[in-house]
């Protein structure tokens, strides 16, 4: 029995969820609708922004060994000690966010908008595969922040969105950040201004994205440019963004929030950094994935400076 109490309790908690929906969005996207008693714990108080959740995922045909107390319950330090559990059990951890949350006929529900990235014969992508594969009625482990918690919340499910007193921003992502910039721009009020640059896959993969704010929502879609991968987010940012005036000592002059492939978010902070002159410990910059690398960390990683040593 745990009887710690409430204001000590670990602030983020296993949630078991069933998928209730799937719906194929675009050629790249697929939203995936969970519900669950479980969920009437879940969440933070205000909008979601770019909360971050992670998905427990088995080896096909493996059962799970979940984290924790078998009543949900986490600590401190709880995914380095899943990272020491053996395979088959320990499964995948994959990181995701709360795209919208809503509650319908009585019942929480969350959608989770997963960016499908191609399959690799012989190798395997175990939330991409996951999601493919997803039908209503199937369970699912989420970790996430419980709603009451009364303590702030641990980097692993927390919201990094933090303009300060920023008005002016820019948002910058690939196809894995647009559920966090859509979320994020729906929840911005009318004073802030600025651009959010979106690179996807494919141009049925640009979404209606309703804000208050002034902030200018640009889609990049590569296939009918033939781009690159990070090609046109990269010529965006440096053909838009100029340096920003300063109007006092406290005042964040433009806030800057990058989610995307690691290389791609370390050219984004370089540019920025260096060439634009943003603050590095005022922004965020994230690596949402690796290339050639399989998972997204407990947390993303976060872009390293060596030439800005920040710790
Ligand atoms: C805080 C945070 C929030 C995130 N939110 C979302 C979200 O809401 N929606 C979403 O779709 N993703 C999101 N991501 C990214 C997601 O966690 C990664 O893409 C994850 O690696 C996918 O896991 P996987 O099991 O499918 O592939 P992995 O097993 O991790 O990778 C298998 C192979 O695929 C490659 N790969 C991984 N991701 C991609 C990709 N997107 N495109 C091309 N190749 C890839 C890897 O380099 C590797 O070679 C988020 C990441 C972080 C850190």
């Amino acid at each position: 029995m745990n009887t710690r109490p409430e204001a000590d309790r670990y602030p983020v908690r296993v949630f078991e969820v069933a998928v209730s929906r799937v719906q194929d969005l675009s050629a790249t996207f697929r939203r995936i609708t969970f519900t669950g008693p479980a969920l009437d714990r879940f969440g933070v108080e205000g909008p979601t922004l770019d909360l971050r959740i992670k998905l427990l995922l088995p080896v096909p045909g493996h059962t799970l060994s979940r984290p924790g107390a078998p009543d949900g319950t986490l600590y401190e330090g709880w995914y380095h000690d899943w990272l020491r559990l053996e395979q088959p059990g320990r499964g995948f951890i994959r990181s995701y966010t709360v795209r919208a949350g809503r509650t319908m006929a009585g019942a929480r529900e969350i959608d989770v908008d997963f960016a499908l990235h191609p399959h690799v014969e012989g190798k395997s992508s175990p939330a991409s595969d996951w999601a493919r594969a997803a039908v209503p009625g199937v369970s699912a482990l989420i970790i996430g922040p419980e709603v009451a918690a009364q303590t702030a919340l641990p980097s692993e499910a927390g919201i990094r969105w933090s303009p300060r007193n920023a008005r002016e921003v820019l948002l910058a992502g690939d196809e894995t950040a647009v559920p966090a910039i859509g979320s994020i721009i729906e929840a911005l009020p009318a004073d802030f201004t600025g651009h959010a640059f979106l690179e996807v896959p494919d141009s049925s993969d640009i979404q209606e994205v309703s804000t208050a704010s002034g902030v200018r929502v640009t889609w990049l879609p590569r296939n009918p440019a033939k781009a690159r991968r990070d090609e046109l987010l990269l010529d965006a940012v440096r053909h838009t963004v100029s340096a920003p005036g300063q109007t006092g000592p406290d005042v964040v002059p433009l806030y800057a929030w990058v989610g995307a492939e690691a290389g791609t978010a370390k050219m984004l902070r370089r540019h920025l950094v260096n060439e634009i002159g943003l603050d590095p410990k005022v922004s965020e910059f994230r690596g949402y994935w690796s290339l050639g690398k399989a998972g997204s960390g407990v947390n993303g990683t976060p872009v390293p400076a060596p030439e800005l040593c920040t710790s």
